[in-house]
């Protein structure tokens, strides 16, 4: 029985892709500040070490699959969580399991990005060099000197898939895939908060995608589960925008 590991496996898309994969009749670890298989804090080093070796315990030292959901919205209490979560969570995790999928059969890795990722100017921040420089205090500091949560956002978005087509490249020799699903709006409570939310709200309300509405979890599981899946056995390294159409509407002549 293929094991995969879900991060965010609580709520949202996360919950769905972990549905999707039990359906299918996987075995599904999932970590998550509550209702999971591991409760574990990746806001943090200590959280997500424990979560690797908790992982580690639970899987017998050989994984199958990663798939890295748990985030935070521009809404989360401060921008340098926001950095910590979305990309210490993810990166720190695919390393500490890297040597587990290596033993697994046909491993494969999703990280959640978001169509939020190709904001221009995200190449430029300090904040996201310092994420791509491994160095969680520098890029916590930048971020909460920026004070934009929502840059921080997308800063984490744009420095997750540049480290995963950089680690796409070390980890194909090794027999791992790797990719990035890109949502759009998706119908989540993450979602729920930034519409509500004073400062972005109205913008939120106001995007829609060119299909005319926001997807539902299982969409973005679908396209999850066909990605981790033997079918896309060639798909490696790359980003797929799961956005109803936002990245072809705002820059067309990009891809
Ligand atoms: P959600 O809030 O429904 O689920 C996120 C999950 O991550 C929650 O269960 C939460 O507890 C968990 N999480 C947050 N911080 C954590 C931490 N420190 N440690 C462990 N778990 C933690 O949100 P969602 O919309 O399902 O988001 C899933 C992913 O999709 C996120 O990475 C998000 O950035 C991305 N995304 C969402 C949308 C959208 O419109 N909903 C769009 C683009 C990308």
């Amino acid at each position: 029985m293929s094991v995969t590991v879900v991060t965010g496996s609580a709520s949202g898309i996360g919950a769905a892709i972990r549905d999707q994969l039990l359906a299918a009749g996987q075995r599904v670890i999932g970590i998550d500040r509550q209702n999971a298989d591991i409760v574990a804090d990746l806001a943090s080093a200590e959280g997500r070490k424990a979560a690797v070796d908790a992982v580690l315990e639970a899987c017998g030292g050989k994984l199958d699959g990663l798939v890295c959901c748990a985030g935070l919205g521009p809404t989360a209490p401060s921008s340098s969580l926001i950095v910590s979560v979305n990309y210490f969570g993810m990166s720190e995790l695919v390393d500490g399991l890297a040597p587990a999928l290596e033993r697994g059969t046909k491993p494969a890795v999703l990280l959640i990005g978001s169509v939020a990722s190709v904001h221009q100017g995200m190449d430029k921040l300090p904040m996201v060099g310092a994420m791509l420089a491994n160095d969680e205090a520098g890029a916590r500091t930048q971020a909460d000197a920026m004070a934009m949560p929502q840059a921080a956002y997308a800063g984490s978005k744009y420095a997750i898939t540049v480290y995963a087509r950089k680690k796409a490249v070390e980890l194909g020799p090794k027999g791992i895939r790797l990719n990035v699903l890109a949502p759009g709006a998706v119908e989540t409570p993450l979602l729920d908060a930034s519409r509500a939310d004073a400062r972005y709200g109205e913008a939120i309300r106001n995007f829609v995608a060119p299909i005319g509405r926001n997807s539902a979890p299982d969409e973005i599981a679908n396209v999850a589960c066909f990605l981790q899946s033997a079918q896309a056995s060639f798909v490696h390294g790359t980003v797929v925008f799961v956005d109803g159409g936002m990245d072809a509407m705002t820059r067309p002549e990009r891809f």
